[in-house]
């Protein structure tokens, strides 16, 4: 579904991704995990085109995405949340979601999205389906801005799944999060495999992160130190000194 190869991104001297490797396939949940600093919002911002790699080469389903625009990966099946929330405070849940929904208007329909809403539907249930899937349907009309922090989040997710990706993108989803929430954050990244979805999955919450995923790439210093399952990467004395153990 991913790939990148020699992945680089320098910020002057600074080596904020300095060649990684890596493969996600599709219907997996690939953590992305390492200290603060080591790279991985970088990663993802690379990924969806925020910054052009210094080096590297970015495969979506083959294709060598490393130049292609922005809003061109949304519509080829890229979407992603950010780690500090973005959202249009002044305007509605339901505003926030119909931009979403809007921006990939031009592309064909991808398969496993018909799986998610039943058939080709139209715009407001495939957001109605957004807002259902986040427990936000009852909060349809109010402002972003008045929604509580946990349901930010989820708005945020929502309008991820409402631009109908391949491929998500989540950067820390449970930051923030209550213990309540971050188990509701599992059960929904658990449904949205079943329903096809691939997920990269950047997170600081260990026990979410080893719950969820199938593999993990751990990242110091914007290296990869270690790759393999949960059991794999836990158990990697490497990653013990670098991140488990601090
Ligand atoms: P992580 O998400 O793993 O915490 P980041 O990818 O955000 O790490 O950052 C990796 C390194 O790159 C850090 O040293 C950070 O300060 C630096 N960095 C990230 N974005 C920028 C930027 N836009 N300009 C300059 N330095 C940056
Ligand atoms: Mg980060």
């Amino acid at each position: 579904m991913l790939e990148v190869r020699g992945l680089v991104k320098h910020f002057g001297g600074v080596r904020a991704v300095d060649g990684i490797d890596f493969a996600i396939r599709p219907g997996e949940v690939f953590g992305l995990i390492g200290p603060n600093g080591s790279g991985k919002s970088t990663t993802v911002n690379l990924v969806c085109g925020l910054y052009a790699p210094t080096q590297g080469q970015i495969l979506f389903q083959g294709q060598d995405i490393a130049r292609v625009a922005t809003h061109k990966r949304l519509s080829l099946g890229l979407a992603r949340t950010f780690q500090n929330i973005r959202l249009f405070t002044n305007l509605t849940v339901w505003e926030n979601l119909w931009m979403a929904e809007n921006a990939p208007a031009h592309r064909a329909e991808a398969g496993f999205l018909k799986r998610w809403v039943g058939g080709r539907g139209n715009a407001r249930e495939r957001i109605s389906q957004a807002l259902e899937f986040s427990g936000l349907a009852h909060r349809a009309d109010d402002l972003a801005g008045s929604l509580a922090f946990g349901e930010q989040r989820r708005l945020e997710l929502a309008r991820a799944l409402a631009a109908r990706p391949r491929l998500l993108l989540l950067d820390e989803p449970a930051a923030g999060m209550n213990a309540e929430e971050i188990a509701q954050l599992d059960e929904r990244i658990r449904m949205l495999q079943q329903q096809g979805y691939t997920i990269l999955l950047i997170e600081h919450h260990m026990e979410l992160v080893m719950a969820v995923t199938d593999r993990i790439c751990v990242l110091n210093f914007g290296r990869k130190i270690a790759e393999g399952t949960p059991a794999q990467v836990q158990a990697d004395p490497a990653v013990r000194d670098a991140y488990l153990g601090t």
